[in-house]
């Protein structure tokens, strides 16, 4: 296996690897890691910079109706159960965590809306935790590496975690997602340009 290498090059090529998502707080990137489900992280900052500008926390975000989010995240797609979960997860913040979004990997799934992808992301993000969260670029990159073999993000995340080192796994989650938008995209990828194509298993038919 190669993945002390494969780590390496991924570290040269993204030092800057961040999140792309905008955010100003704990809770504005969790509302924005909700509304990114099935969304591009650019449609999300759009919409996000103006609901943000007058609904930045849980309390302000229970004044609005849940038509009347639907109405301001409409274009993020799935927008009826995106504003539920926003509501209920803004009601939960509130009443069951002191109106903090919570520091505690168990404490954020028991939020509605909050899998294990967004926890992940919460928990290493917002809190500095260790975590690797497998969204589509991850697993497919990873796959493809060889630094995984699996067919499901769940599977995907427990290899990702014995083959990379944990003080690594936040930010090689921002290292896969940035090769997978750059240049590892879904359809044809650029391996002529990839400088990981060394060590690469779907390149070298393996
Ligand atoms: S060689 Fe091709 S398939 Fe492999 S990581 Fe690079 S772009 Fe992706």
């Amino acid at each position: 296996m190669n993945e002390r290498e494969i780590l390496c090059e991924l570290e040269k090529l993204y030092p800057q690897a961040a999140p792309a998502l905008h955010f100003n707080s704990t809770y504005e990137l969790l509302v924005a890691v909700i509304l990114s489900a099935q969304c591009t992280d650019e449609r999300v900052n759009k919409v996000t910079a103006e609901l943000f500008k007058e609904y930045n926390t849980p309390q302000k975000m229970l004044t609005l109706s849940q038509q009347e989010l639907e109405k301001r995240i409409f274009s993020c797609g799935f927008y009826r159960n995106k504003a539920a979960h926003i509501l209920s997860a803004s009601r939960d913040i509130i009443e069951k965590f002191g109106g903090q979004v919570p520091a505690d990997h168990a404490a954020l799934k028991t939020l509605a809306g909050v899998g294990q992808k967004t926890a992940n992301v919460v928990y290493a993000v917002a809190f500095g935790g260790d975590a690797i969260a497998v969204d589509t670029h991850v697993f497919r990159v990873s796959n493809r590496l060889g630094l995984a073999h699996a067919t499901t993000p769940e599977k995907t995340e427990l290899q990702l975690n014995a083959a990379i080192p944990k003080d690594m796994w936040s930010r090689a989650h921002h290292w896969l997602i940035f090769h997978g938008r750059r240049v590892c995209h879904s359809q044809r990828p650029d391996c002529a340009n990839c400088t990981l194509k060394t060590w690469c298993e779907y390149y070298n038919g393996r």
